[in-house]
């Protein structure tokens, strides 16, 4: 019972232009022969035509982030059920680089998964400690705090991803040791145990954070990881492979 399929999920984040469908493509292509589940999460901007151009094939769309309205007088933002609409099947939510940029505190992250639910959308609910927390042995304590105050209540192991993505770590080269990260995980899990009970076992726990071809394999047979969130090396389907065969 509760067995956690792995899952490979891209973030693009600011990147990409209509031309970018050669790499797509080439995920896409990929995707048939791996035995773990493939997500890609391009701008908004490329969704809907990612999602046509992958249909039929085992390469899933997601978003990057939703307003947590169905619709309104919110300019700029995008609903998750435009999302849904757009042919995504998974959000991101609560990215370091959100939470920095648009000071989105855990509040507004919450919101948004329940936004998520409400469309069927997948959440993808990321936390992390920052270096001065990390050094100040903070860790655990942030990511608790995260994760108690970001997801809602209802989440089981089907409607609930979380990301562990140390900030230190995102687009640095830098990783944890295997260790840190176990200790992370299991912190996590532990804390949705607290409020999920044995729904907690089947809740997917992906590692982010400088994940490439070369440290996947290490990183996705720590225990407690049940994927990656993978930024700069998402870009390229031949490096986003790599990653997701190394699973
Ligand atoms: C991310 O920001 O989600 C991420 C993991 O980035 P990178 O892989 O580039 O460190």
């Amino acid at each position: 019972p509760n067995a956690r399929r792995t899952l490979i999920a891209g973030n693009w984040k600011m990147n990409g232009l209509r031309q970018s469908k050669a790499e797509l493509r080439g995920m896409a292509a990929g995707a048939e022969a791996l035995a773990v589940e493939l997500l890609v999460c391009p701008p908004v901007t490329l969704l809907a035509a990612f999602a046509a151009d992958v249909a039929g094939t085992r390469l899933m769309i997601g978003a990057q982030d939703c307003h947590p309205a169905e619709s309104g007088a919110h300019t700029g933002d995008v609903s998750a059920e435009m999302l849904k609409d757009a042919g995504a099947v998974a959000v991101i939510l609560g990215h370091s680089e959100r939470r920095a940029d648009h000071q989105e505190g855990d509040a507004i992250v919450k919101a948004k998964v329940k936004a998520a639910w409400r469309t069927g959308l997948l959440p993808i609910v990321c936390v992390g400690e920052t270096l001065a927390e990390r050094e100040a042995d903070e860790a655990a304590a942030i990511v608790t705090r995260q994760v108690r105050q970001s997801v809602p209540d209802g989440a089981s192991a089907a409607n609930l991803v979380i990301a562990y993505e140390p900030i230190w770590a995102i687009g640095t080269g830098r990783t944890p040791t295997t260790d840190d990260v176990a200790q992370i995980h299991g912190t996590i899990r532990h804390v949705l145990a607290e409020r999920f009970g044995g729904e907690a076992d089947g809740i997917r726990i992906l590692y982010g954070g400088s994940v490439k071809p070369d440290n996947a394999a290490t990183l996705l047979a720590t225990p407690d990881v049940d994927g990656a969130l993978v930024g700069g090396a998402s870009l390229k389907a031949a490096d986003f492979l790599a990653i997701a065969r190394a699973a």
